[in-house]
């Protein structure tokens, strides 16, 4: 077998996979919007993953993406996605690239995506995919995204993908009227929550998504950076 049939197989194996996975994890639960659909068809999350872990990049879970972080499960991002009601004439941040999969699904759905990644070796890798994927819609910046985007607010949406400890007062301030921001809220004992906060004129709407579990968010206005954490970001 030639270098490139195998390849082409390869290929054909993801595309099956990843039909599945759009239909038995996203479809199946509930998540019908036909963009955010077609948006986890286009963007192929083998491409978002180690060599290493291609070959699971279209199981129900989430997987390593170094530095102790994770890309989120498939039907945790479309039910985000989906759950933010973005569209073309939006101007959506992100709090947490990591490997930039949910970045790439918000690109097709939003006019512009403004993204923070803390540790700097995922944000340029990121970066990196989001130009070979040739998505020009999308700036990254390597920083402590609980303080938000001061210079390009106000947003008309805000993702969030690491879990607050708090409702996140900071990110709220630099949300449009009308806006919505999707965010992983602490509870007690160590549950979380998918928030979907609206910002009417007469105040917040918040409601509750369902129990979650994601990574901290680690800033000013998150947690603090545990010693572990500090090392491992060290050695980066
Ligand atoms: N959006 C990703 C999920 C990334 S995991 C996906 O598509 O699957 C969450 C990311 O949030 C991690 O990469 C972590 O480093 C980052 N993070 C944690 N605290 C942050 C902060 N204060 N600012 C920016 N990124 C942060």
């Amino acid at each position: 077998m030639t270098a490139s049939s195998s390849s082409n197989q390869q290929k054909g194996s993801y595309s099956i996979a990843r039909k599945r996975m759009i239909q038995e994890q996203i479809v199946d639960r509930g998540v019908r919007d036909q963009a955010v659909l077609a948006a986890m068809q286009k963007i192929h999350r083998h491409d978002f993953v180690d060599d290493a872990l291609k070959a699971q990049a279209y199981r129900d879970a989430p997987l390593n993406i170094g530095e102790g972080q994770t890309i989120s499960q498939p039907y945790i991002v479309a039910l985000m996605t989906q759950s933010l009601k973005t569209n073309k004439d939006h101007k959506v941040l992100e709090i947490g690239t990591g490997c930039g999969f949910q970045t790439s699904i918000l690109s097709e759905l939003a006019g512009k995506v403004y993204t923070i990644e803390r540790i700097r070796g995922l944000g340029l890798q990121a970066r990196k995919r989001f130009k070979d994927y040739g998505l020009r819609n999308i700036v990254m910046r390597v920083g402590d995204g609980s303080k938000g985007w001061e210079e390009a607010a106000p947003f008309d949406r805000i993702i969030v993908t690491c879990a607050s400890p708090k409702v996140p007062e900071r990110l709220l301030e630099q949300l449009n009227i009308g806006g919505v921001m999707v965010v992983p809220v602490s509870q007690k004992e160590g549950h979380q929550n998918l928030l979907r906060i609206t910002k009417t004129k007469e105040g917040l709407k918040t409601e509750n998504l369902g129990e979650c579990h994601f990574v901290k968010l680690i800033g000013r206005h998150g947690y603090r950076q545990d010693r572990e954490i500090k090392r491992k970001d060290s050695l980066a």
